[in-house]
């Protein structure tokens, strides 16, 4: 039962005014609870749900048998789309919300949203039927006291606007096309128990009542919330977070519908309980007259910053008329949100757990993308060719271990090194001045700026290569050496020790 918006009446108001005007305002907020839920779960014992097979209940009785089944329905489906079509694997999908209804929607290159009608699933005009408008250029600025912060701009960088639910209606339509799939909407993963040659999971129906079903490898793709991956790291499924929200609204004053605001910061850190945060909004043209914005900030998952979306929202409604001015016929269509996952890899390639004997994690419960500009989407549409074959091979050859599931990964050493950065970007109040991160990154901007258009486009869309970064860094450094300082503020001997062991594993890595 959704919670009443009255809740949240003098807690947050902004948010309380904002979502009463929305015909599903209660639904929202019931969701946004859910993923606050994971601030809790970070400091309660990790609760088991991967059991040993012989303590399936005696009485389970098997509903169903595929190759796969799909816990969470987002992502899962463009991969499950491949799955069937491609391979003629039997695959089941269940959410515990909607399947193909997502809380967000997603911005890419045409070029790279091309890699899903490479796979022979998606037709070029299918895919270009989900873009629903494209910038002519996209920018980046930081904000400066004296208003001469440099704005980088590029071109052919997160420049299409992406319909999700559209194409993943489109991929669900493909999944369900073929008979013998099965796609279940409120249902939710409860546990699964491992067998040898197989792995029986456990999901609970709307009333709570329990179903099994029987599949060679459960596939997790539960995102963020993702109970598996909890499991499988220990409690510490992520080393840092970036909570996101943000509407899908028209009626603001004087947007450019041509272009992309990428990442804008319009003011220094703002001190909370607990730290501080530097905000950070994105506006992205949507179709027709929508309009996106989101708020957002880098944080380590641990920190004791309040990083609840929920208050994180109550920000967004107070300050976004200063960024972008709502006019008379200002209208919210739908508020998006989310909390995006960072994995920082201890090690010289990947060392978080992705895997267990016929369990694979995708997506965000796998926490491989980079949580810089790109996530979870850009990752899955770049990997999506080698995650579906791979799979298909280890589901031919029987080879379903951990072992060898584990090679399936989205990991990406220039990802992994990326991601690093986003440490100078977690405002702390206790080392930073309150306009430290822009300052820094107002430095990355300007060197950027010097440099030919094609590293500035390879560092936001994930393609940079080892001695382009060191190049950047190694002119940051030289123009602002604060950055070393902040280097050991930030991370010190263990985090730079493990930036290095990321960098080292990049540079000897067959794809630099
Ligand atoms: C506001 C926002 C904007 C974004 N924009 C971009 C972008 O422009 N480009 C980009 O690359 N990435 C973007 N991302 C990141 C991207 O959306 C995610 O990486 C992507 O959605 C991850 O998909 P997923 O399927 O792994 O997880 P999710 O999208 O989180 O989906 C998980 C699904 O699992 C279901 N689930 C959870 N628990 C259970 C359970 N116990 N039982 C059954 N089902 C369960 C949930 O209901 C949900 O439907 C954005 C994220 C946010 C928050």
């Amino acid at each position: 039962m959704p919670l009443s918006l009255d809740h949240i009446k003098s807690s947050h108001p902004h948010l309380h005014r904002a979502f009463s005007s929305l015909v599903d305002g209660a639904l929202h907020l019931h969701r946004i609870i859910e993923f606050d839920r994971y601030w809790e779960r970070l400091r309660q014992p990790v609760h088991n749900v991967i059991m040993p097979g012989d303590t399936l209940p005696e009485n389970a009785v098997i509903s169903g048998e595929y190759d796969l089944i799909y816990a969470g329905g987002t992502l899962s489906l463009l991969h499950a789309a491949v799955m069937v079509k491609k391979y003629g694997r039997r695959v089941m999908i269940f959410d515990r919300q909607t399947p193909a209804k997502s809380t967000r929607d997603w911005n890419i290159s045409r070029n790279e949203l091309l890699n899903l009608s490479s796979t022979g699933i998606f037709t070029e005009s299918e895919v270009d039927s989900v873009i629903v408008r494209r910038y002519k250029t996209g920018w980046v600025e930081f904000y400066q006291p004296d208003g001469r912060q440099k704005r980088l701009v590029m071109e052919n960088v997160l420049d299409c606007a992406v319909a999700a639910d559209k194409l993943l209606g489109l991929a669900k339509e493909k999944v369900l096309a073929i008979a013998g799939n099965t796609i279940l909407a409120e249902n939710s993963f409860n546990s699964c128990y491992q067998f040898d040659d197989h792995i029986v999971v456990r999901v609970d129906d709307h009333d709570g009542k329990p179903f099994y079903y029987k599949s060679k490898v459960l596939v997790d793709v539960m995102g963020i919330l993702s109970p598996i991956a909890m499991e499988l790291n220990a409690g510490s499924p992520q080393t840092h977070v970036c909570p996101t929200v943000g509407t899908i609204a028209s009626g603001f004053e004087n947007v450019d519908f041509d272009t992309g605001e990428i990442l804008a910061s319009i003011g220094p850190a703002e001190i909370i309980p607990g730290g501080g945060r530097q905000l950070i909004w994105e506006g992205f043209p949507a179709e027709g007259k929508e309009y996106i914005t989101y708020l957002f900030f880098y944080d380590e998952a641990e920190s004791p910053n309040d990083k609840s979306l929920l208050g994180l929202f109550e920000t967004y409604f107070r300050t976004l008329p200063a960024y972008k001015k709502p006019g008379a016929d200002f209208l919210i269509h739908r508020p998006v949100y989310g909390i995006i996952p960072a994995y920082c890899h201890d090690g010289f390639n990947r060392t978080r757990e992705i895997a267990d004997e016929h369990i694979i994690l995708f997506g965000d419960a796998a926490s491989l993308g980079s949580p810089l500009t790109f996530c979870g989407f850009g990752s899955m549409v770049r990997n999506l060719d080698h995650l579906t074959a791979d799979l298909d091979r280890a589901l031919s050859e029987n080879n379903l271990s951990k072992k060898h599931l584990e090679k399936i990964s989205a990991y990406e050493p220039n990802v992994a090194s990326m991601a690093n950065l986003m440490k100078y970007m977690c405002y702390n109040a206790t080392t930073d001045e309150p306009n430290f991160v822009n300052d820094l990154m107002n430095e990355v901007m300007i060197v950027l700026d010097d440099l030919p258009q094609r590293y500035r486009q390879a560092m936001f869309r994930d393609e940079m290569k080892i001695e382009e970064l060191l190049l950047v860094m190694f002119r940051v450094a030289w123009r602002y050496p604060r950055v070393l300082r902040a280097t050991w503020e930030k991370l010190g001997v263990p985090g730079s020790l493990s930036f290095l062991k990321n960098l080292a594993g990049w540079a000897v890595s067959p794809v630099r």
